[in-house]
């Protein structure tokens, strides 16, 4: 029988799952409920075996309403989780801080240091402890574990995970380079010397992220040396809906000028800016495809990210002395050709030969797509988030954490 593991994301109002198999890899079963606490109908989303299940049936008033309804449609529409041999739960946590630098079980402790850690992040640590919450009354005999979307990067140098804030100001508030999308790095560094045929031993490497949320990192050995999000996701690359970085005096700029309050500058930075901010749309699909009809401010948008990500390249090469091997991973990455070649061409000085036959290639294999003579080796390799945190969590459930919580002790 499969081992499997439940991977949950929580957010304030949804819910993403999947049921992932350990041996394998794949995702058996997966869904999504949204809308929740919200006064309208919440909608539920199963899928199993080719088979997609949508209800639009009632008001979900919160996420322990959502997530016992999850676990009848796995009764209802299978895969059935006795049948299958459910090792653990795992949940995606964003901020683990300077307490998590490693996964950690789910306990009534470590429920509340999650949620204490919400001041960093407002909007995700919340429900992802509440999430835990609810699923641990749910299932109380499955061990569950977070993963925390900051724990690589608690490896980064002190150099790089100090912002030049007043130092009394930054220790008292916890301010610091904390990074984000962790598994994905972590995940994909490990991935791609294998792809790429090269000894991960003294490995220069960057990773591109470029998806919704868009963030790059430099690793040596695997190690990492540098990322681009900081304190929050914000900073960083242009994304699809936030600024990435920007001057901070903007903000004092705005408070005086256009009278904008906390929330206004938060819902324009991270929700009203990027690539929806410059053209209306957040898809890169869409500002492509208008910047193909000419739309002037796409062309703009689009110059505007291949830029940044250029910025980060160079700025990551010099911080290693010296580049082996990019990888282009998530939505943008592994999907969008153009986007590709716009940044490898830019690199064309340094010797990079992107082989364009194999970039306009559509496929979800990893693979390489410069020429054996470019001066560093281009991979395109899925992000796989879900396997990567159900693995660190099964291995939770088997040897307990680094806290020194075990499972049933
Ligand atoms: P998230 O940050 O939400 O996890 P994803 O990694 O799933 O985001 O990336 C989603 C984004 O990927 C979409 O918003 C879209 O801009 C982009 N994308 C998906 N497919 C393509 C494609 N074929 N060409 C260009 N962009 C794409």
């Amino acid at each position: 029988m499969a081992k499997t593991v439940l991977v949950i994301n929580s957010g304030s109002s949804s819910i993403k799952y999947q049921l992932v198999d350990l041996e394998n890899g794949e995702g058996l079963a997966s869904g999504l409920v949204e809308k929740i606490g919200e006064p309208v109908n919440g909608i539920y989303t199963h899928k199993y075996n080719g088979e997609k299940h949508q209800f639009e049936d009632e008001v979900i008033k919160d996420h322990e309403q959502g997530l016992k309804r999850v676990l009848q449609f796995f009764d209802e529409y299978g895969p059935n989780l006795k049948e299958y041999d459910l090792v653990a739960v795992g949940h995606r946590v964003v901020q683990g801080g300077s307490v998590f630098p490693t996964p950690a079980l789910v306990t009534p402790e470590t429920i509340a240091q999650v949620k204490d850690l919400a001041v960093l992040a407002p909007l995700h640590n919340g429900p992802e402890a509440t999430g835990a919450e609810v699923m641990t009354r749910l299932l109380p005999d499955v061990p569950q574990g977070f993963v925390f979307d900051s724990s690589f990067f608690f490896q980064l140098p002190e150099a790089s995970a100090t912002y030049a804030l007043n130092k009394e100001v930054a220790d008292k508030y916890k301010i610091r380079r904390y990074g984000a999308h962790g598994t994905s790095h972590e995940y994909i560094g490990g991935v791609a010397p294998r792809v790429a045929g090269k000894d991960p031993e003294g490995l220069k490497q960057i990773v591109l992220h470029i998806g919704n949320g868009a963030s790059v990192s430099a690793q040596i050995s695997g190690k990492p040396v540098e990322t681009s999000m900081g304190l929050t996701p914000l900073e960083g690359l242009m994304m699809g809906s936030r600024t990435g970085d920007i001057d901070p005096a903007a903000v004092f700029h705005l408070i005086r000028n256009a009278g904008m309050n906390v929330d206004e500058l938060d819902t324009l930075f991270n929700k009203k800016s990027g690539l929806m901010g410059m053209t209306g749309h957040g898809d890169m699909r869409e500002v492509l495809a208008l910047r193909e009809e000419g739309d002037a401010n796409a062309k703009l948008a689009i110059d505007v990210y291949v830029h940044r990500i250029i910025s980060y390249i160079g700025n990551y090469t010099a911080q290693m002395g010296g580049l082996d091997l990019i990888t282009f991973t998530a939505g943008v990455g592994e999907n969008s050709a153009p986007i590709r070649q716009f940044v490898c061409e830019k690199l064309a000085p340094f010797g990079v030969k992107i082989d364009l036959e194999k970039n306009a290639v559509f496929t979800s294999e990893p693979r390489v797509i410069s020429t054996p003579d470019s001066s560093v080796t281009i991979a395109v390799i899925p992000t796989n988030e879900e396997l990567a945190i159900a693995q660190k969590v099964a291995k939770l459930a088997e040897e307990g954490d680094a806290y020194g919580n075990k499972f049933n002790a």
